[in-house]
């Protein structure tokens, strides 16, 4: 199958309103190039090095998500260019973000993670964390980020009934904060969740984003 093929497939499998990034961590240049002469516009990288780089050689009008663990100290480099950091799980790095968007002269959309998978490794916050967060003066001082929704990763399991509730959590979370914060902010919306494996659960219980790298790129070694 090529990339061509792998990405009409998965199209056709979406909803039109669930959003496809692409993600292309790992893969060269050329794989990227054949997904864009495709159409596709939307990739997902989780290095800040890797992402510049391909950013710096691809065509201006992809948009590039950051979707990987982001450390303050790099930041500033994906500032100028990044349209969705997905993985935001603290006040500290809001902080930074705000101020490398300031910086530049724009707002940069976030999605703040969540922790709904049994593993101990993966980052994000909990409910009452998000709600400390966003109720806290610090970040209701913060005028160039914005909080556009949630994101998270399932369990890597066989177990879809486990996989089908952890999703069913997030979505749960996002109504929480969506009727508890952002009643007013129409911009609060989306719902990024959803990988290779497990994307089809993720829509029915509600994504608007699917993050799909080995499915279209093939599998990393
Ligand atoms: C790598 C990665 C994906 C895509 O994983 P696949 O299983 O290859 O589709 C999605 N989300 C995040 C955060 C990732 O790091």
């Amino acid at each position: 199958m090529t990339i061509t093929k792998n990405l009409h497939n998965i199209k056709q499998e979406l909803p039109d309103q669930v959003l496809l990034v692409a993600v292309s961590k790992t893969k060269p240049v050329e794989d990227l190039q054949e997904a864009y002469t495709a159409g596709q516009r939307v990739f997902g990288e989780n290095k800040v090095q890797e992402l510049e780089q391909k950013w710096s050689i691809l065509p201006k009008d992809i948009q590039w998500h950051m979707i990987g663990h982001l450390q303050t100290n790099k930041v500033k480099y994906i500032a100028p260019f990044v349209h969705l950091i997905h993985a935001v799980d603290s006040l500290k790095l809001l902080k930074t973000i705000n101020k490398e968007a300031q910086k530049n002269n724009r707002t940069i959309n976030c999605l703040l993670q969540f922790h709904i998978a049994d593993e101990q490794t993966k980052f994000g916050l909990s409910l009452e964390e998000a709600q400390q967060l966003l109720t806290s003066s610090e970040y209701l001082q913060l005028e160039n980020i914005k909080i556009v929704g949630v994101m998270g990763m399932a369990t890597f399991t066989n177990d879809t009934t486990q996989v089908r509730n952890e999703f069913k959590t997030l979505k749960s979370i996002f109504q929480q904060l969506k009727n508890d914060i952002f009643v007013q902010q129409p911009d609060f919306k989306e719902i990024s969740m959803g990988m290779s494996g497990d994307y089809a659960i993720a829509i029915e219980e509600g994504s608007t984003m699917v993050r799909v790298g080995s499915n279209i790129f093939g599998s990393r070694y």
